[in-house]
């Protein structure tokens, strides 16, 4: 088996280990340093470091203190790696740990971010997934049991001074055309709860004072959230900095396009197994701005959908003109209000769109003013048939009808 690199003790708080930093910068130092061709293991804490419990209460999903997320493992260094060549990452395989068989979908609060759906569901809440296998089912959210499309929300090589400057500058600007708005319009960077890896002191302090967060996704890849990028993908980064830097995290056990709940996916602590390869000048050769990935030949089979359209008018009958946001946001609410026929609470729906896999289209973008996107729930996932038919809906969720998804009061 291949090496463990960088184990992480989930009993110990992320904030003790030199080998995991929440924040992008050029300065954070290499962690531990390989060679072109070689196989390793990393293990990783959830995103938040084990801020949320396997229990009942959202309370700790409310409480999050975000300034700590997301703990990555790394940065590992590649030798030879340099600036303009591509790292060549094979995710040969990724788990969940042994001593931690379960993960969290939430719906933070408005004042912590809200999701996409905030204006629907503005009270924190959770559901909790227990892994069987290559399965998943949740205590609340009944009636529901699909195969995980296990990825790293998280990854990507650390950024060179140019290019950070690059995203403070831009974040910035953009968060000051709106300095009061809630949730902030960008993260911007803060040394409070910031983990540098290895820089600590005074060097580490300053450094965390214009760190990068680690929230949205960025030329070097970053935060995607692309359920896609799964065990058995090989992905190809741009190189920013001497060794690359690889870092990871953010592991989920399943997501549905868009992790639109924001918390997230089903999010878990976990492991991947690495290969990291260099194409030298990869950069220039292939005209890369952001990473390209070839994705696994093992997904779950699930082909049998029912998809829901959304155009780019929205709930209150405003006309937007071609904006996608708009109308993946209305077949989310179509896909709710169906799913509440079958006996599911909004809440319970939203957790379903958030980590089942669902797939999410852009259908249409040029049939002036309405841009039209899809998203499409998987039948099989469902211990009956989802389909419409000429008797309607049985309610097949008796007693778990009224039961509210952990609710924060
Ligand atoms: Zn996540």
């Amino acid at each position: 088996m291949a090496d463990t690199l960088i184990p992480v003790n989930l009993d110990d708080s992320p904030a003790t280990n030199e080998n995991v930093h929440n924040r992008w910068h050029p300065d954070i130092p290499i962690a531990v340093w390989v060679d072109p061709g070689d196989e390793f293991r990393i293990e990783t804490y959830d995103w938040t470091g084990g801020q949320i419990a396997n229990d009942d209460d959202a309370a700790d999903v409310r409480d999050v203190e975000l300034e700590q997320v997301h703990y990555l493992s790394g940065p590992i260094g590649v030798r030879g790696a340099q600036p303009g060549d591509l790292l060549v990452v094979d995710l040969l395989d990724i788990g969940a740990k042994n001593d931690s068989l379960w993960g969290f979908n939430g719906f933070f609060s408005r004042q912590n971010g809200g999701g996409f759906l905030t204006d629907y569901f503005p009270e924190a809440q959770k559901s909790i997934w227990d892994f069987h296998g290559m399965f998943t089912t949740s205590r609340h959210v009944p009636g529901v049991r699909y195969a995980g499309l296990i990825h790293p929300g998280l990854i990507g090589c650390l950024p060179d001074r140019a290019m950070l400057e690059t995203w403070n500058a831009r974040e910035k600007a953009l968060f000051e055309t709106n300095p009061q708005r809630v949730p902030p319009l960008a993260a911007l960077p803060t040394a409070q709860a910031a983990h540098m890896g290895r820089l600590t002191g005074d060097a580490g302090t300053a450094a965390a004072a214009e760190a990068a967060r680690t929230v949205p996704p960025r030329e070097h890849g970053g935060n995607c959230d692309i359920k896609d990028l799964s065990r058995g993908s090989k992905v190809y980064f741009p190189v920013y900095v001497d060794g690359a830097g690889l870092s990871a995290g953010d592991l989920h056990f399943s997501q549905g396009d868009g992790e639109i709940t924001f918390c997230g996916a089903i999010e878990m602590a976990g492991w991947l197994h690495l290969k990291v390869g260099l194409i030298r000048d990869g950069v220039a050769k292939y005209g890369i701005r952001n990473p390209v990935f070839r994705p696994s030949p093992i997904t779950p089979a699930y082909d049998d959908y029912l998809i829901f359209e959304g155009i780019s008018v929205d709930e209150h009958g405003k006309q937007h003109y071609l904006d996608v946001h708009v109308a993946y946001r209305q077949a989310c609410l179509n896909a709710i209000e169906y799913l509440k026929k079958f006996g599911y609470s909004g809440a319970q729906a939203y957790a379903i769109l958030g980590t089942a896999p669902v797939q999410g289209h852009i259908s249409g973008v040029v049939d002036i003013p309405n841009a039209c996107a899809t998203l499409w729930i998987p039948n099989e996932i469902f211990d009956w048939d989802l389909m419409p038919a000429a008797d309607g809906p049985v309610r097949h969720l008796d007693g778990s009808i009224d039961v509210p998804l952990a609710p924060d009061r």
